[in-house]
């Protein structure tokens, strides 16, 4: 009797544990379902797990000041998932789609990324000590390609958006027999890992379910795993926010129609490249994901760029945490619905903070710093602030 199985999110056909991506009756999204009780099969894959030490990220409390400014009275957390080992959450994603591929046999890997996944993927290849291929858009920040290529994986910078990687990375798949490590729905062992953020949530909360979780939302697996580890902890469900960038916003988009349908976007234009993925061709993932937002009483909403850079301005100086554009996005939705007064202002919250600001530094470079260049040896005259000659005057 097998413990585990593969199941189309649709037709509900049911297939044994392999290395497939698609549901061979409809083409839809595959889940990886347990029995309950089989806890044996998981227990003998954890000695021989691919791992770095992902997961278990904090979850810490905003200060008081940084309630205050956004004029909030609440509770709000960030999930701190750029602690991981190759700096995303994507970590967890790959260890276990990983893990799973070479108990299957796998000889190498691809995975087409907007550049989290890719270096996620070339971390835990270079561990496993596989080959890897990573595919990305051309316009991928420096700092992911050098952080890919540092790992010593094979990089191909595709021209265009996302969706032309995953095509090629569909291919190459194939082609070379490698397993795809891409991290849509298409792995759906890597998709399952993410329960265990709900799950790790409910925990740090003692058990209490926030009233909202703001998720940075390309394909939407993160929101999958955010929803189905609540699930697990069967102590009710948060509402999930899917948050996007304005310059790639297909799953809002179908939100705010009321459609159920996600429809690919065009052309993405946001700084925000982590969720820059239009769904060119598997535009089914976005539906999937709206469905399981609409199941939460959840919203979808799109911010902008500036709204980007102001949140990553206000997280990085007002809480310490250092956070991608991509990451921040929850930030400026989380303001922007309070704002709004869709969020309570006593509410609960949490934001899950998904990249870390070093994997792009431009942003921040283009903003206004404190820094001042001086020769060795310069007098202070002039050099401290005003605030600080005040501070010091008897
Ligand atoms: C991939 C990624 C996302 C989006 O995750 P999905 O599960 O594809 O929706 C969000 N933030 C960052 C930093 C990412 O790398
Ligand atoms: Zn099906």
């Amino acid at each position: 009797m097998n413990e585990e199985h593969l199941s189309c999110v649709d037709c509900g056909a049911r297939y044994p544990c392999a290395l497939i991506y698609e549901c061979a009756a409809c083409g839809d999204i595959l889940e990886l379902v347990r029995d309950e009780k089989s806890t044996a099969r998981l227990d003998g894959l954890i000695s021989e797990r691919v791992s770095l030490g992902e997961g278990e990220t904090p979850l810490l409390r905003a200060p008081d000041d940084f309630l205050a400014e956004i004029g909030f009275s609440g509770r709000l957390w960030f999930k701190d998932e750029t602690r991981n080992p190759s700096g995303s959450f994507k970590d967890r994603h790959v260890a276990a789609a990983l893990t799973r591929a070479i108990a299957l046999g796998a000889n190498g890997v691809v995975c087409a990324s907007s550049g989290n996944a890719g270096a996620s993927a070339a971390a835990y290849a270079a561990r496993a000590g596989l080959p890897a291929i990573i595919v990305v858009p051309q316009r991928t920040p420096l700092e992911k390609m050098t952080q890919i290529g540092a790992y010593g994986a094979q990089l191909i910078k595709v021209e265009g958006h996302y969706s032309n990687s995953y095509d090629l990375a569909l291919r190459i798949a194939r082609e070379a027999g490698y397993v795809n490590l891409t991290t849509t729905y298409i792995n759906p062992y890597g998709t399952d890992a993410l329960r265990v953020v709900g799950r790790e949530l409910s925990d740090q909360l003692n058990g209490d379910v926030p009233d909202w979780v703001l998720v940075p939302t390309g394909a939407g697996p993160l929101v999958k795993g955010v929803v189905q580890g609540f699930a697990d902890k069967a102590g009710g469900m948060p509402r999930v926010v899917a948050v996007q960038a304005e310059g790639c916003a297909p799953v809002v988009d179908a939100y705010d129609k009321g459609l159920s349908a996600v429809t690919a976007w065009g052309e993405p234009t946001t700084i925000a490249s982590g969720i820059s993925d239009p769904l060119i061709g598997y535009e089914k993932d976005g539906s999937y994901t709206l469905r399981l937002v609409r199941e939460t009483c959840g919203v979808a909403i799109a911010v902008s760029d500036d709204e980007i850079r102001a949140a990553m301005r206000r997280l990085a100086a007002g809480t310490g945490i250092f956070a991608e554009p991509t990451a921040a996005s929850s930030v400026a939705a989380a303001e922007k619905l309070i704002a709004a007064g869709i969020i309570d202002r006593k509410a609960s919250i949490v934001c899950m903070i998904t990249g870390h600001g070093f994997k792009d530094f431009k942003v921040y470079r283009e903003m206004d710093m404190r820094e001042t260049s001086v020769a060795a040896g310069a007098s202070l005259d002039g050099l401290l602030g005003e605030r600080c000659r005040e501070d010091a005057a008897p």
